[in-house]
């Protein structure tokens, strides 16, 4: 049984004191939410304090990217055990604007995600198309390749999916329901073809503009199993009416 995934993805916004101020406010409003699984991915610099807050609750500390090495001269950067050490269950990785800002591959994302499984995290690995890629039939072409080279090697226990049309990310176009489930249906497919039937467990999440007005029509779909969310997920209220979506059966 796949049960449903809702992700908060912050991106480089809050400060501690802010992301503890949205914690305070969200936690009492999800704490009685069953069978679903919450997810909060705040910058690196929030998630010591944020596990500490979100312990003994039913929300769960992402990080948002991880570095593939282990430790050494590596400037910057963050290994998977450190994420681990900070009290992260799940790490983001293949995101479209780390692909789009910081030369993210399907390689890295592949060297990456074994990483991130080797230290004991769960791992959520992003692809979706361009417009362009969209507009010249391409987006199954894609995702596919994505899908083929990022988990290359990988078993998918482990793997949560996250479809996210690159142009539907951060503009306020979401992706139709039936063209999301289109696409989730298609990934599904993609993953058979790799996997077998381990495909029919892994969860695949849409991530693009999702707002508390969408939320409902796009989890009716049948292969959506939950969300990655952005910009809605920043204000508390917004996020909590994300979480608490209203599953309609459409
Ligand atoms: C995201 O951060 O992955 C995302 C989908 O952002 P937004 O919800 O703002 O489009």
């Amino acid at each position: 049984m796949r049960i449903p995934l809702i992700v908060a993805n912050w991106k480089m916004n809050k400060t501690v004191p802010e992301a503890l101020s949205f914690a305070g406010e969200f936690l009492p409003e999800v704490k009685d939410i069953t069978g679903r699984d919450i997810l909060i991915a705040p910058p690196f610099t929030a998630l010591l304090s944020m596990a500490g807050m979100l312990k003994g609750s039913n929300v769960l500390l992402s990080a948002q990217d991880v570095f593939y090495e282990e430790k050494g001269a590596y400037t910057g950067q963050i290994s998977a055990s450190m994420l681990k050490d900070a009290g992260c269950e799940f790490v983001i990785i293949g995101h479209s604007e780390r692909r789009q800002h910081f030369g993210e591959t399907d390689g890295t994302v592949n060297k990456k995600t074994k990483a991130a499984l080797k230290a004991g995290l769960k791992v959520i690995l992003c692809i979706g198309e361009t417009l362009d890629e969209r507009n010249a039939g391409r987006t199954f072409e894609v995702t596919g390749a994505q899908l083929k080279e990022g988990l290359k090697e990988i078993d998918l226990s482990g793997i949560v999916i996250a479809y996210e049309p690159v142009w539907a990310i951060g503009t306020g176009v979401t992706a139709a329901p039936e063209q999301a489930e289109e696409a989730h249906s298609r990934i599904r497919e993609d993953l058979r073809t790799l996997y077998g039937r381990q495909a029919d467990e892994t969860r695949i999440l849409y991530g693009g503009s999702v707002t508390p007005e969408n939320v409902d029509i796009l989890m009716a779909q049948p292969d959506m199993d939950g969300a990655l969310v952005g910009g809605a997920s920043l204000k508390a209220v917004s996020f909590v009416r994300i979480v608490k979506y209203k599953k309609t059966g459409g």
